[in-house]
């Protein structure tokens, strides 16, 4: 009985962009996930490891890219393959 209700009234977990730190939920955020081959972009939201969100905002991908803020979300080092990718996953 009281678990129907609360998987009636399970709220869709809010996301925050590690840059700008928004979690309105209104902006599309994308996933991206540390994985064995390096950090990558994960569109489905299906690849296991330590995950960080990003918002649309280009100049988040921008600082996500240049500085260490997703890094250290990530807990890892960028390497250039790394920010390579990003920019060309950048929305
Ligand atoms: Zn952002």
């Amino acid at each position: 009985m009281t678990e129907a209700i609360a998987q009636r009234r399970k709220h869709v977990p809010l996301r925050t962009c590690v840059v700008c730190r928004d979690k309105t939920g209104k902006r599309q955020l994308v996933r991206v996930v540390r994985t064995v081959d390096g950090v990558q972009v994960d569109p489905s939201g299906k690849l296991n490891g330590r995950g960080a969100y990003l918002c649309e905002r280009a100049e988040c991908w921008q600082r996500a890219i240049m500085s260490d803020v997703l890094a250290k979300a990530l807990r890892v080092t960028l390497t250039a393959e790394d920010r390579e990718r990003l920019k060309m996953a950048q929305p």
